[in-house]
């Protein structure tokens, strides 16, 4: 059946605008469907006859997983594209980082805590890894429960809990189930024991299968028993298997509509070589994984591959902005440097986060230049010395200092003259890039 509008839609529903399904129209609740990020069971009300005619074209390629409960939740999958410019990815994937149970109780911990230590601010968000996955390959099933019960005590983020054996899983169940970790993997030989963990405890279920066959035929069996939320975890041993096994399974998921395979994937790092691992789970957060396991706590690799996911899992077609306005960073005075950038988020963010690590004060006036970066502004005839003169006196920044001078962008040297001329102050050409903001405020503002 051929996708519908949110219009023809919304003509099925019962347009009460009750919220019960957590928008406030009828409408909303449509679109929403048509672009296949909520599913028509979210509406208690509607008819058999509404039911029949939308749940083929309404169902997403991709089923949404949930891992975890309450603040620290991870929801993946869902996506509806294979390629970001198409329209956009909706859910990053979650990074879990592994520990395994043949370590030291000592060492193990250490690592947990430090695991919790993996978060981090860019460019104005939060950031950092979602979960830690426990893995069993050593202990027997009573001490490996045990254990999970000890790292989910230290730590609050959500579990995957992965074992061959179910019994192993079920101990760990019996101590955790309440935080709704994802357990796994099953295999051709263990599936109908962890579908029944699966369904008993509530918990969404990792399917391990060596080709796409065999993963297909694997999620047809267990969702028969009555599982619906699984992830693949596709054997692979290498970079490039990786990426030829989950370019495949997106493909006959989003554009072939293959529900055999249309869930989410987990994918893990396999190399040894420590900036291997880097290229990895970067490559893997491009293409297509929905949760990545990391074998780390080193926050040199980490960040790189938490920046790359920050990047991709914005909406292209929305420009980041922040709001143009006069910011005050740190505690600025009437002698603190007065800075002129424009509202492109991570500009502004980047000379921000140079200035208060440079242990500097500083007001940063922005100008609206609709989320555009320096060059682009200028190259896009944005950045005028009338426009930026304009702006500065308008967010009054000069009013609040005791001398006149503006450091502008390197990026826009050419206009120094003209900025000079319409305000009536002194400019000083800064640098071209943020991080030589503190070595340049050190040298012009402080000597
Ligand atoms: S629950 Fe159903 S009837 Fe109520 S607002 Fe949502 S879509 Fe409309």
């Amino acid at each position: 059946m051929a996708d519908l509008s949110a219009m023809d839609i919304y003509q099925e529903l019962p347009q009460t605008d009750c919220g019960d399904c957590n928008f406030p129209t009828c409408m909303a609740f449509a679109m929403q469907l048509a672009s296949k990020q909520v599913s028509l069971d979210e509406c208690p009300h509607v008819t058999e006859e509404a039911e029949e005619a939308l749940s083929a074209s309404s169902a997403p390629p991709m089923r949404i997983v949930t891992v975890g409960n309450g603040n620290s939740e991870v929801e993946v999958g869902g996506e509806t594209v294979q390629f970001r410019h198409e329209e956009k990815f909706y859910r990053p994937p979650g990074i879990g980082i592994t520990v395994r149970d043949g370590r030291d109780r000592d060492r193990l911990n250490e690592r947990v805590e430090r695991v919790n230590q993996l978060q981090f601010e860019r460019v104005g968000e939060e950031i950092g890894v979602d979960m830690i996955t426990v893995e069993n390959s050593q202990l027997p099933p009573s001490e490996f429960g045990e254990l999970v019960a000890e790292v989910n005590d230290i730590s609050e983020l959500p579990l995957i809990i992965l074992s061959s054996d179910p019994e192993s899983i079920e101990h760990a169940l019996k101590e955790v189930s309440d935080g709704r970790p994802l357990i796994g993997k099953a295999n051709g030989e263990n599936w109908r024991k962890m579908a029944e963990l699966s369904e008993k405890y509530e918990c969404p279920l990792t399917v391990a299968g060596e080709g796409l066959e065999e993963l297909a035929d694997l999620t047809e069996r267990i969702s028969e028993t009555g599982v619906e939320e699984m992830i693949l975890a596709p054997d692979c041993e290498s970079l490039p298997n990786y990426l030829q096994t989950l370019t495949e399974i997106r493909r006959l998921a989003v554009k072939e509509k293959y529900s055999p395979l249309g869930y989410p994937v987990m994918a893990s790092t396999v190399s040894d070589d420590l900036f291997q691992l880097v290229a990895d789970g970067t490559n893997h957060v491009l293409k297509f994984a929905s949760i990545l396991t990391l074998d780390t706590v080193k926050k040199w690799q980490i960040l790189p591959i938490l920046t790359v996911r920050q990047h991709i899992y914005i909406d292209p077609q929305v420009q980041n902005s922040v709001e143009a306005k006069l910011y005050e960073v740190g505690d600025p005075g009437p002698d603190s440097p007065v800075l002129f950038t424009t509202n492109f988020q991570l500009t502004y963010y980047s000379l921000e986060g140079e200035v208060e690590d440079g242990g500097f004060s500083a007001y940063i006036t922005v100008m609206d230049t609709d989320g555009l970066g320096v060059l682009n502004s200028y190259a896009d005839d944005r950045l005028s010395g009338e426009g930026i003169a304009e702006t500065i006196r308008e967010q009054g920044a000069m009013d609040l200092v005791n001398h006149d001078k503006i450091i502008i962008p390197g990026l826009v040297a050419m206009l120094r003259i003209s900025i000079q001329e319409e305000g009536d102050w002194e400019v000083l050409v800064g640098p071209e890039d943020a991080a030589s903001l503190p070595r340049f405020l050190r040298k012009e503002w402080e000597e």
